[in-house]
C-alpha cells in the first residue's frame, strides 16, 4: 500500500510540470524527444521556424547615406535597411 501511495505522490508532482508539454517530435534514433516546449508544439530542434528566428545576422544597412557614403548601421531586418532609412 505504501509503494502505490508513493507512486500516485510522484504522478502527482510529475503532474505538476504538464504545464511544460513534451516536444512531439522524435530524435533520429526513433526516441521521443525530451525537451520541453511551452505549448503542444516543437521545440526549438525540430520547429525549423523557430530555427529561422534565432539564425538572423545582423547584416550592414544596404541604404546610403545622404552624404553619399555608405549607412554603416547593423540591422536585423529582412530587408537589410536599417531602422534609419527604412521610412
Ligand atoms: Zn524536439
Ligand atoms: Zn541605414
Amino acid at each position: 500500500m505504501k509503494k502505490k501511495l508513493l507512486i500516485a505522490s510522484m504522478f502527482a508532482t510529475m503532474s505538476l510540470f504538464a504545464q511544460n508539454t513534451q516536444c512531439v517530435s522524435t530524435t533520429k534514433k526513433g526516441d521521443r524527444c525530451l525537451l520541453t516546449v511551452n505549448a503542444n508544439d516543437l521545440c526549438w530542434r525540430h520547429n525549423p521556424e523557430y530555427k529561422k528566428a534565432t539564425t538572423v545576422i545582423a547584416t550592414i544597412c544596404t541604404s546610403n547615406a545622404k552624404s553619399g557614403s555608405s549607412c554603416r548601421v547593423k540591422t536585423k531586418h529582412s530587408s537589410g535597411v536599417c531602422h534609419h532609412h527604412r521610412n
